[in-house]
C-alpha cells in the first residue's frame, strides 16, 4: 500500500477544469432543477495569462496593456484584470462606466468608440480618459472641445491601415473599405492626417486595431508596421518628435482546438519585432487593447442535459446552453466552433477513450425556440444522458458575459474558482443567476406595474 504523500500542487488548466466542475456539482452550483447552467473563471488562469503578457514585451519598453471591456464587461472580471496590472479600453458610455465602478482611474482607460456623441467626448476629456479618434468629422468636434483648457486626455489617431481581412469578414477592420478609423491608403487621406497632426499640437497618438479573431500575426503586424512608418513620416515633416506613442490595439486571436495558448503574447512580440522594429526601440509609449485572448481560455460553461432524443435518426442533446449564451457559435458555426467536453452526472469526465462502446455523433441542442440554436452539430460523444453535463471550454471571453435575450432566458450565474495544492475547490459568487422577476423588471416598461388598465389613476377619459 502506498504512503500518504503530499498532493502536488495542481497545475494545468485542463485538470483545474475537471476539478472545478466536480467541485462545483458537489457543492450544488449545478443543480438539474435550479441552475442547470452556469459559467466559471478560473483565477490562477488569469493570473498565469496576464502574468505571461507582461513578461513577453521587452522590459524596460513603456508598454500600458489594456483589457478590452467588451471581452467581458462583468465589472467583478474587470476589477480582477484591473488588480493584475492592467488597464481597460471602453468603447461605450455604458463600458466606460463599468470600468469606473470596477475602480479603474480615468488615466487607465482608453475609449475607442466607433460613434461617440459630443457629451461622451466631452466627458472623456473632461476626466482625463485617452480618446481615440475615429474619423475626420470626429476630429473637429475634439478640436471644439480641446479649445477649453486643462485636459490631460492623450489623443490619438485611429488608422485603418488596409492591409486586408483576415478569415472572419466580420472581426477584421483592416479591410479597404472597413468602417473603422481614418482609411489611410484612400486618395489625399494620408497628407489630410499628416497636416492635420502639423495643425494640432495636442495630437500625439496613433492607433491601429487589425482586427481579432481569424486574422493571423503576420497580418496584424503589417498594419501596426504602416502604422510606424506613418508615425515616423509625421514626426519628420514635423521637424520634431509629434508621435508620443501607438496604441496597437488587440486581437490576438484564441486557439478553440484545444487547451494550449496559441499563438502566445511571445509569438505576438516575435511577430511585431519581425514586421516592425521600430515599434520597440523605446521611442514610442506603447498601449495594447487585448480581449480575446486574455479571458476566453479562462472561462468555461458548463449545463446539465435535460433531455436526448432522436429525430429522424439524428441524435440530440437537449442542454440549457445556446444562442443566449453563444450567439456567435450558434449563428456562424464554422467561423466560431466550440469544444464539447462530456461530463456525466456527477461531474467527472466522460473521455471517450476511459469507456467502452462508441461514441455517437449527436447534435448539442440549446434551450431556445428556433431550429437552429445548436452549440455543435454531428459531435462524436459518448451517447449523451439526461442529467450529464457538457462544458465548453474556451468561452470566458464574449460567450456568458455577452448574453442575448432571445426567450427572456436568464444569465447564468458566474463563479470563480481556485484549487488548493490538496485538489480542493473554492468558488467565488461574481454575478448571480438572474431570476425571473429580473427578467421582469428589464422588460417591465413604463406603465407601473400596480396599475390597472381601468385604475383610478389610469383611465382618464
Ligand atoms: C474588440 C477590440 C479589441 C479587443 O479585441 P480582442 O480580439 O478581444 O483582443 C481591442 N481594440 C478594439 C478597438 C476593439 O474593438
Amino acid at each position: 500500500m502506498s504512503t500518504p504523500r503530499p498532493a502536488p500542487a495542481v497545475t494545468g488548466r485542463a485538470r483545474r477544469r475537471d476539478l472545478a466542475v466536480r467541485a462545483a456539482v458537489r457543492a450544488g452550483l449545478l443543480d438539474p432543477d435550479e441552475t442547470p447552467l452556469a459559467a466559471f473563471l478560473d483565477l490562477a488562469g488569469i493570473a498565469e495569462t496576464t502574468a505571461a503578457l507582461h513578461a513577453a514585451w521587452p522590459a524596460g519598453l513603456a508598454v500600458e496593456h489594456t483589457f478590452a471591456a467588451k471581452a467581458n464587461s462583468l465589472v467583478p472580471v474587470l476589477r480582477l484584470v484591473r488588480g493584475h496590472g492592467l488597464g481597460c479600453e471602453v468603447a461605450s458610455p455604458g463600458e466606460l462606466a463599468q470600468a469606473l465602478a470596477a475602480g479603474f482611474e480615468p488615466r487607465q482607460l482608453v475609449l475607442d468608440s466607433p460613434a461617440k456623441t459630443r457629451p461622451e467626448l466631452r466627458a472623456a476629456l473632461a476626466a482625463g480618459v485617452a480618446v481615440n479618434v475615429d474619423n475626420f468629422q470626429e476630429l473637429r468636434r475634439v478640436d471644439a472641445l480641446v479649445a477649453a483648457p486643462g485636459s490631460t486626455s492623450r489623443i490619438g489617431l485611429r488608422i485603418n491601415p488596409q492591409v486586408g481581412l483576415g478569415a472572419i469578414a466580420a472581426m477584421s477592420t483592416a479591410g479597404s473599405d472597413s468602417k473603422f478609423g481614418f482609411a489611410l491608403g484612400d486618395p489625399g487621406n494620408r497628407e489630410r492626417i499628416v497636416e492635420a497632426f502639423l495643425a494640432r499640437p495636442w495630437l500625439r497618438w496613433l492607433h491601429v486595431h487589425v482586427g481579432s479573431q481569424g486574422c493571423p500575426l503576420d497580418l496584424s503586424a503589417a498594419g501596426v508596421a504602416a502604422v510606424v512608418a506613418l508615425a515616423e513620416e509625421i514626426d519628420e515633416r514635423a521637424g520634431t518628435r509629434r508621435v508620443e506613442g501607438i496604441d496597437i490595439g488587440g486581437g490576438l486571436p484564441v486557439n478553440f482546438a484545444d487547451d494550449r495558448d496559441d499563438p502566445a503574447f511571445t509569438d505576438q512580440v516575435a511577430a511585431l519585432r519581425a514586421a516592425a522594429p521600430g515599434l520597440l526601440t523605446g521611442r514610442y509609449r506603447l498601449v495594447t487593447e487585448l480581449g480575446r485572448s486574455l479571458l476566453a481560455k479562462n472561462g468555461f460553461m458548463a449545463s446539465r442535459v435535460e433531455y436526448t432524443k432522436t429525430s429522424g435518426g439524428r441524435a440530440i442533446a437537449l442542454t440549457h446552453a445556446g444562442v443566449q449564451v453563444a450567439a456567435r457559435t450558434v449563428f456562424l458555426p464554422e467561423s466560431w466552433p466550440l469544444r464539447v467536453l462530456p461530463y456525466d452526472a456527477k461531474g467527472l469526465p466522460r473521455a471517450a477513450g476511459r469507456e467502452p462502446g462508441a461514441t455517437v455523433a449527436q447534435d448539442i441542442a440549446g434551450p431556445c425556440c428556433f431550429a437552429g440554436d445548436l452549440v455543435a452539430r454531428g459531435r462524436e460523444l459518448p451517447l449523451l444522458e439526461p442529467g450529464d453535463l457538457v462544458v465548453l471550454p474556451d468561452t470566458g471571453a464574449y460567450y456568458f458575459s455577452t448574453p442575448f435575450h432571445y426567450n427572456s432566458l436568464p444569465q447564468p450565474a458566474v463563479h470563480a474558482f481556485e484549487v488548493d495544492g490538496t485538489g480542493a475547490v473554492r468558488f467565488t459568487l461574481l454575478h448571480r443567476q438572474e431570476t425571473v422577476a429580473d427578467v421582469v423588471a428589464r422588460t417591465l416598461g413604463e406603465a407601473p406595474a400596480s396599475a390597472s388598465p381601468t385604475g383610478a389613476d389610469g383611465d382618464a377619459r
